[in-house]
């Protein structure tokens, strides 16, 4: 009964701010409020597409899942004022009859002169692994943004998967500071689920966004916001 009472009570509260907090102060609850990000440019990679589907899982392939996380990430860096470029769009302008190649995609990519590149790819392996894992190369500011990205997917996923350094083709190849975020297992069938349910995949890139918008906003961060869980009422698209 005292319970039901304190739940009343916070319900009464949580009303009565809603209806008086002028919007401005509500609005400074969440970080893509306002322009943190303006001026910047970030490249999203969804990962294969077209003629190469990637890894297949029970139910999708990897090339879906890729942009359908990529879309969703493009959404949370506009709405902090960046300018966000994929190098694939739902129509895929990767031909369809020609062997997709990496290299024109690098090319591409540089030419963007980007401050960032995110990578989005799903995992494969045996079927009990799982979780999210930030991969990273040598280029200056790469470590400590996978690492942040790592962190906020560490926080959402409770993955114990950690940060890691690897040789791949387009970290290596990355003029800008670059990540590849391996948002899941698709080999495994539970995480494929998830990986298919669009609110676990813009919860997931919202993570995802944190994490760089962290690492852009360096020394400048308010620590309360460190971590926060995304704003509900911008989970349902319309
Ligand atoms: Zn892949």
């Amino acid at each position: 009964m005292k319970r039901a009472r304190a739940v009343f009570t916070v319900l009464l509260v949580s009303i009565f701010c809603l209806a008086v907090v002028p919007p401005l102060v509500q609005a400074q609850q969440f970080p893509m409020a306002g322009d943190l990000l303006a001026g910047r440019l970030v490249v999203i990679d969804p990962g294969h597409g077209g003629y190469d589907p990637g890894a297949h899982g029970k139910r999708a392939a990897e090339d879906l899942i890729n942009l359908e996380n990529a879309l969703a990430l493009k959404e949370w860096f506009q709405r902090a004022g960046a300018r966000v470029l994929l190098t694939r769009s739902p129509l895929s302008d990767v031909p369809k009859n020609k062997k997709y190649r990496v290299r024109d995609r690098m090319m591409w990519i540089n030419h963007t002169h980007a401050d960032v590149l995110i990578d989005i790819h799903c995992n494969a392996g045996a079927r009990a692994y799982h979780g999210p894992q930030t991969f990273y190369w040598d280029g200056p500011g790469s470590y400590h943004l996978a690492h942040d990205v790592q962190e906020e997917l560490q926080y959402f996923t409770h993955t114990r998967r950690k940060v890691t350094r690897i040789d791949q083709y387009v970290l290596r190849h990355a003029d800008m500071p670059a990540i590849n975020v391996e948002i899941g297992f698709i080999s495994n069938p539970k995480e494929e689920e998830q990986l298919l349910n669009p609110e676990y995949q813009r919860n997931l890139s919202w993570y995802i966004f944190v994490g760089t918008e962290r690492w852009f906003l360096k020394g400048r961060w308010p620590q309360n916001l460190l971590q926060t869980p995304p704003p509900t009422h911008l989970l349902v698209r319309d």
